[in-house]
């Protein structure tokens, strides 16, 4: 049996689109799941798209997510040079022999003269077609005028007759030759368009499946026919549905959002960002949903990929990023978490115990900072705060609370562990009979200012050390009483 290869083209456009990601975690899924290797080959045949930087982004983030690839620019291999920018004069040989073989034609026309054509087409509402004149030189005269010429191959399409394929994913497709048009292979500059450097690197890396995005399934006939030509085999299809921000849009860069390097700067994980988009479009036979690289490569299958466009949810994402979270060690969420909690405390505090509160509640780490906010300033806030219905906390009860809960602290000299801080706050109740609650949330309340906070009063309150906690808690006094005599 042969051994599948698959190729991940992407072209070096200086950010990597989740879609683009999601095309390379499949091509790499495909190889794996049978033993196969997966290539990863540059497509930079478009000059004028140049960006500096762009590669090395493209191997940071397959590294970033672990999708290693067997042979590339920057790893090697037998079918090298993986970058299409150093592949010049093989497409150059290949684009002659096609000429030779009857597929493709040297073209001598000027682009302005078929762009008036095709804005002439267009005001008359016409799809348009060029019909290249060239295709009908003979191949002496256009042989003599490339020695002295600029010119184009431009592939050359008999009439008549169809063009089937079936692809893994849509089906049989089936298209009359007569729309499908004679694309440039070969610009005037000595580079390949995609359309052909695509087929021949695909032919000449003896890749087995061809992965990418269904927007290429229409031109995938006319492919075909070249392959024909010079007697190829033709790969597998497999094309992929879109990634779409919602029915209508598809997820693009001008969207916002579209690209793994946004996505991780806002705290998402790598490795829940690939989890994630590998439910995109695909689905396993099982309701399970958080998956490692190795038991996607185990349950992965071509079969379940679906044809319908896959809506980026960012909430799905959000949920599974915390799942991820929480199932990490501790010390690996305080190493990620830390530069997130330095932004915003800047107190002397422990930032392990700010870590442990805050991992069972984080779902992403960008929002870390506004959660622990209140620890470096007790922010202004409303008296309203201690008010709780179902605790039946009052105004009167939440200033009795404070009160008692200063003495308490003032006496307690050992404020290094929680448990005597838990001792001494969960005695109060007794002694006052009242509910834990009544005490514990105006605490939290007076300590943070806020509503929504990572942890409860003790947690908190030994994270502030006893000067803030005391200071707090008589801000808070203060503000009750005042709300108690203006009332
Ligand atoms: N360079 C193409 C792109 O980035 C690759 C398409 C393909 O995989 O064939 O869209």
């Amino acid at each position: 049996m042969t051994k599948i290869r698959t190729r991940f083209a992407p072209s070096p456009t200086g950010y990597m689109h989740i879609g683009n990601l999601r095309t390379a975690l499949f091509e790499y899924l495909i190889a794996k799941h049978e033993d196969g290797d997966f290539i990863l080959r540059i497509e930079d045949t478009d000059q004028e798209r140049f960006v500096e930087g762009a590669v090395d982004i493209i191997y940071d983030t397959l590294k970033s997510v672990g999708l290693h690839h067997d042979e590339g620019p920057d790893v090697g291999g037998d079918f090298g040079p993986y970058i299409q920018s150093e592949r010049l004069p093989m497409y150059k040989e290949y684009a002659d022999r096609l000429v030779e073989l009857g597929g493709a034609h040297y073209c001598f026309c000027k682009e302005e003269d078929i762009e008036k054509q095709r804005k002439e087409a267009e005001s008359l509402g016409i799809s348009f077609k060029y019909d290249d004149p060239c295709k009908h030189i003979s191949k002496e005269e256009a042989k003599q005028r490339i020695e002295n010429e600029s010119y184009v191959v431009r592939q050359t399409i008999q009439h008549g007759g169809e063009t089937y394929f079936d692809d893994e994913v849509y089906g049989r497709i089936e298209v009359d030759n007569n729309v499908l048009d004679e694309a440039i292979l070969m610009k005037s500059d000595g580079y390949p368009t995609y359309n052909f450097a695509n087929i021949v690197d695909d032919h000449q890396m003896n890749i087995t499946h061809v992965v990418r995005g269904n927007e290429y399934l229409s031109s995938t006939p006319k492919y075909n026919l070249i392959y024909k030509s010079f007697g190829w085999d033709i790969p597998t299809y497999v094309h992929v549905p879109p990634v779409m921000k919602d029915e209508q849009h598809k997820l693009s860069k001008r969207n916002g959002d579209a690209s793994f390097q946004d996505l991780v700067k806002k705290g998402y994980l790598p490795e829940a960002i690939l989890n994630y988009i590998a439910l995109l479009g695909w689905s396993p036979e099982t309701e399970q949903e958080i998956y490692t690289l190795e038991e996607l490569i185990k349950v992965f299958d071509i079969k379940r990929i679906s044809k319908s466009p896959a809506i980026f949810d960012i909430d799905k994402l959000t949920w599974m990023n915390g799942m991820y979270l929480r199932a990490m060690d501790i010390q690996k969420f305080y190493e990620l978490a830390k530069p997130y909690m330095e932004e915003s405390i800047h107190r002397p505090v422990d930032f392990m115990a700010v870590a442990k509160i805050l991992q069972p509640r984080t779902d992403v780490l960008a929002s870390i900072p506004e959660s622990v906010d209140f620890i470096d300033e007790l922010p202004e806030y409303d008296n309203a705060l201690y008010i709780h219905k179902k605790m039946k906390t009052t105004y009167e009860i939440a200033l009795k609370a404070l009160q008692a809960t200063q003495t308490a602290l003032t006496e307690l000299q050992d404020w290094t562990s929680e448990e005597t801080l838990h001792d001494v706050l969960l005695g109060l109740p007794k002694q006052l009979e009242m509910k834990n609650g009544q005490i514990l949330w105006p605490v939290r309340t007076a300590i943070t200012g806020k509503q929504f906070t990572p942890g409860g009063a003790i947690e908190i309150a030994h994270i502030l050390g006893k000067d803030e906690t005391l200071k707090r808690i008589a801000v808070g006094i203060e503000k009750l009483q005042k709300e108690l005599e203006t009332a």
